[in-house]
């Protein structure tokens, strides 16, 4: 992060604005809603500046600018069109411990005015360091169509609330509870959709109905079961991004995507329940544990799982535990690793005329003798196989002893979805040897099946054939 993005309160504070032109009076009616007390310096001002400072009475001095300018001001504008003076500013204020912005100028700035989106007092601010202002104003569009117009009146209103609140439910979570329920309600979706505010008096009656209703119902535990897709952040279902921003704690292990833990909310308890280099895992048994002992707890639990949490994770089992436990779980499901895949090396597991089936397998471990093999080497089928790289020549092996022609063609996937996926294929029988030339890790999958032909024609990324 190259800059810290801060909130002024400039509420009565000396700002100073270098420049006497149209993009001056304009940071000059930005800067004079903040409250601020303007100095504006130039030897020459425009009609619409000087009008504007006729009627906010903003001081004007008619002068160059010089470093005696910056007495007493907390933050300097630079808006002129000489990039030289605006250097001047910025030198000058380094000296003074004066913040600068120059407009347009990052190199004489020591810090950036954000594109803004204004739903006071809820403020979103948005840089992009200097590198593009046209992208930061793109951005702010999208946030503007985002949020709507009566969310200042929402934040208004909780704001006035918080007392009550705060005096009603004296813990912490119970109240932090009873926000994310009320932000969720029809009471505020009311306020959010009119133009206009509701009427006060029925407002403050439902909001304290919805009060005494918090705290009768206290503080109730959930947990969900929720898969964090193959690795691409992007690829999270829209649920799984709610209910990362809206858990206390999260369980997970090595496959969820360092970029989707990094979506979970700032202040919600993470615990590592995965295998670690060194360490022992985390048994499944001490991981049914966790989960009950948080919900009961009343806490909002996620356990959240690489791909989707019905696919070879051992979701089974953690519903039945905690539905033993009498604890209600709901599930939401992830994009697994085979679909993933599939569309980031373009390959299509389904073809008319060359597979008319899929099928999911774990060749893991000893189970990997009770497969069917001679069914998972018969034609006109894709077998996707999740795997360690490690079992790729026994599950090959398998495979060919089983009736599987040796030309049938294979692939693997490394890290899909990821930034730095890797696939190569080849027929069965080269496969093994051409994964280890390239030396491929966990995790990946084998695909094996006369599609993975296709991917040749359509996925530029290929590493080789
Ligand atoms: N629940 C997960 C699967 C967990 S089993 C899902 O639905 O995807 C672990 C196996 O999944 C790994 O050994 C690997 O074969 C596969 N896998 C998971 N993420 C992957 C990825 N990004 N690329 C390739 N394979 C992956």
């Amino acid at each position: 992060m190259d800059y810290l993005p801060v909130f002024l309160d400039l509420r009565d504070r000396r700002v100073l604005i270098v420049g006497g032109g149209a993009v001056a009076a304009r940071k000059a009616a930005l800067l004079h809603e903040t409250g601020a007390r303007l100095r504006i310096v130039a030897p020459a001002r425009c009609v619409e500046l000087a009008d504007w400072c006729e009627r906010t009475g903003a001081e004007y001095l008619a002068a160059e600018f010089s470093a005696g300018h910056l007495q007493g001001v907390a933050l300097a504008v630079a808006a002129t069109d000489q990039p030289e003076v605006n250097l001047r500013v910025c030198r000058a204020g380094r000296e003074a411990n004066v913040w600068v912005n120059a407009v347009d100028d990052p190199a004489a700035s020591s810090c950036l005015m954000p594109a803004i989106v204004d739903r006071s007092p809820v403020i979103v601010a948005i840089g992009t360091g200097g590198a593009s202002p046209t992208l930061a104003r793109r951005i702010r569009a999208q946030i503007e169509s985002l949020l709507p117009q009566g969310l200042g009146e929402l934040a208004r209103r909780a704001g006035q609330w918080r007392g009550k609140v705060r005096a009603a439910l004296p813990e912490l979570q119970q109240r932090q509870r009873f926000w994310e329920d009320f932000f969720d309600s029809a009471l505020a979706l009311r306020i959010l959709g009119s133009t206009d505010a509701p009427a006060s008096r029925a407002v403050e009656s439902a909001f304290e109905a919805q009060l005494a209703a918090g705290r009768a119902a206290g503080v109730q535990g959930a947990v969900w079961l929720v898969g964090a897709g193959p690795g691409d952040p992007d690829l999270l279902t829209l649920r799984a991004q709610q209910l990362l921003q809206q858990c206390d704690v999260v369980l997970y292990d090595r496959l969820v995507p360092a970029a989707v833990l990094a979506r979970v909310r700032r202040d919600a308890e993470r615990i590592f329940v995965g295998k670690q280099p060194g360490r022992h895992r985390t048994t499944q048994a001490r991981i049914h544990e966790l989960l009950v002992e948080h919900v009961r707890r009343g806490r909002r639990v996620l356990r959240l799982k690489g791909g989707d949490p019905m696919v070879f994770a051992r979701g089974g089992e953690e519903l039945q535990a905690l539905t033993q436990a009498g604890i209600v779980v709901q599930v939401v499901p992830g994009i697994t690793a085979a679909l993933g895949a599939a569309s980031a090396a373009a390959i299509p597991l389904t073809h008319r005329g060359v597979s008319q089936a899929i099928c999911f397998v774990t060749a893991m471990g000893e189970a990997a003798a009770a497969l069917d093999w001679r069914a998972l080497a018969a034609p006109l089928q894709t077998v996707v196989f999740y795997m360690g790289v490690a079992q790729l020549p026994h599950i090959v092996a398998r495979l060919i002893q089983h009736g599987a022609p040796p030309e049938r063609h294979a692939a693997v996937v490394e890290r899909a979805t990821l930034p730095d996926q890797r696939v190569v294929a080849a027929p069965l029988a080269g496969i093994a040897a051409a994964v280890a030339a390239a030396e491929l890790a966990a995790p990946a999958l084998l695909i094996v099946g006369e599609v993975t032909r296709f991917q040749f024609q359509s996925h530029r990324g290929a590493e080789s054939g």
